[in-house]
């Protein structure tokens, strides 16, 4: 039996080694190595939105199948099919007819909304107090919605477990030679070595022999609990995601903010990443560095304004909230959608470009490919995409991995 190492214990380290668990008929032999824990990396602190609001084909169908995963067992997972809505204003009312036809081609349900009254008269069916303006297509997709990421995390850990796979917490992976591994523990023997390792790829793939060349750049996301004084999301409402060209005090034009429910009484918001120089630091991770964890009182102003601009509820200015925000460092491919591939002799990687949660489906595609069944589906996510000129398109929207 083949010995594989998997580098990393977030979603798609547990998911890659679970399935190769389950296609192998036991867990033995594979073993998952995290320098810190399970969870420590963006997994442990994600927003869990899964949405298939994407300008890239490719995506869908994977988006279809990770979804499919939550729905085996939604409380399992800690998923929340209340649906998702991208609301847009005219000039990404194109890309969005085109991802609804894709949609129906890929048998993900989701409803196209066109022209500023009808898509007034949708959202007020759900928030009756909903009163953005500019607003001319939505896409409301019903099978989507957000996952909480603990509830996720444990799950998968404990399905991976109960297979036999073997969690190994504070190893380091220092370096990848042919045959093995070397960690903080010792040098380890290994016939496979699959990396999923976060934004942590770029200081993992320069281990190789002849790492790809990937040049990968870094966002700072935002995002965080939001508490009203008196007003609130109920727990069933959609995942909104609202881009806009209107002009708002502290918001660039255009722009683009995510709000759901929150696990508590408020309510989770996101938007307005910042660029990261690429070879910012990565430890310590999210919310707890000094300064790239850290958002501005600006950050929450904009977020608070921007939500209260399309739902009156929430009117009574930045006073009337609780903010606690935080940052977080992002790491994305080239064209920003992952790489999902052998990356060496015996390595193959799983670098999500930081579209985690609704791409879970990926370990298990992994998982099949690394025992030796080419998957369709992952043919648009080869590493060599870029040399041959055929990466992904980029999206109209105010997010470049859209
Ligand atoms: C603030 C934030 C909000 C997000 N919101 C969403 C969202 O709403 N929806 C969504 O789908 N996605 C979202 N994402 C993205 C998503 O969380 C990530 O894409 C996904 O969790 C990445 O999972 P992963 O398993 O690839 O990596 P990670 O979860 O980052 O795990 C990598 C692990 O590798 C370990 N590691 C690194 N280097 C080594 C080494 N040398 N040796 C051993 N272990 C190592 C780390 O300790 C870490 O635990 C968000 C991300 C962030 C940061």
């Amino acid at each position: 039996m083949e010995r594989v190492i998997v580098v990393g214990a977030g979603v798609h380290g547990l998911s890659t080694a679970l399935h190769l668990a389950e296609k192998r008929g036991t867990g033995e032999g594979v073993v998952v190595l995290d320098k810190q824990r399970v969870g420590a990396g963006a997994s442990g602190i994600s927003g869990g939105i899964v949405r298939n609001f994407y300008a890239s084909a490719a995506v869908h169908e994977i988006v279809r199948r990770s979804v499919e995963v939550f729905e085996i067992d939604p409380e399992l997972f800690g998923f929340r099919q209340v649906g998702y809505i991208a609301v847009v204003p005219e000039a990404q009312a194109a890309e969005l007819e085109r991802i609804a036809e894709h949609h129906r081609a890929v048998g993900y349900e989701s409803t196209l909304v066109l022209g500023e009254r009808s898509v007034r008269d949708h959202l007020r069916a759900i928030f009756p107090d909903w009163r953005a303006q500019g607003s001319t297509a939505l896409l409301h997709e019903r099978r989507s919605g957000w996952a909480d990421p603990s509830a996720t995390l444990r799950a998968l850990e404990g399905m991976a477990r109960a297979a036999g796979v073997e969690i190994r917490e504070g190893v380091e992976v220092t370096g990848l030679e042919p045959g093995s591994v070397e960690t903080t523990a010792g040098e380890l023997p290994v016939d496979v070595t699959v990396l999923a390792p976060g934004p942590w790829a770029r200081d993992l793939l320069p281990l190789l022999d002849d790492p790809p060349a990937l040049d990968f750049h870094f966002w700072q996301v935002r995002e965080g609990e939001y508490v009203h004084a008196e007003a609130a999301l109920a727990p069933t409402d959609p995942v909104v995601h609202l881009d806009a060209d209107a002009p708002l005090p502290g918001l660039p034009v255009p722009w683009g903010i995510y709000f759901r429910p929150g696990l508590g009484r408020g309510a989770a918001i996101g938007g307005l990443p910042l660029p990261l120089e690429p070879d910012c630091e990565l430890d310590p991770y999210g919310p707890s560095h000094p300064s790239l964890g850290a958002t501005s009182s600006e950050f929450d102003d904009a977020v608070v304004g921007a939500i209260s601009w399309a739902l009156a509820r929430f009117d009574g200015g930045r006073e009337r909230w609780t903010c606690s925000s935080y940052g977080a460092q992002t790491c994305f491919t080239p064209d920003s959608y992952p790489v999902v591939d052998w990356v060496g002799d015996g390595v193959y990687a799983v670098l999500d470009s930081n579209h985690g949660f609704k791409m879970l489906a990926l370990g298990e595609l992994a998982a099949a490919e690394i025992l030796g069944e080419r998957q369709p589906a992952l043919e648009a996510f080869r590493r060599d995409r870029f040399a041959l000129g055929a990466t992904h398109p980029a999206s109209a929207s105010p997010y470049p991995w859209t």
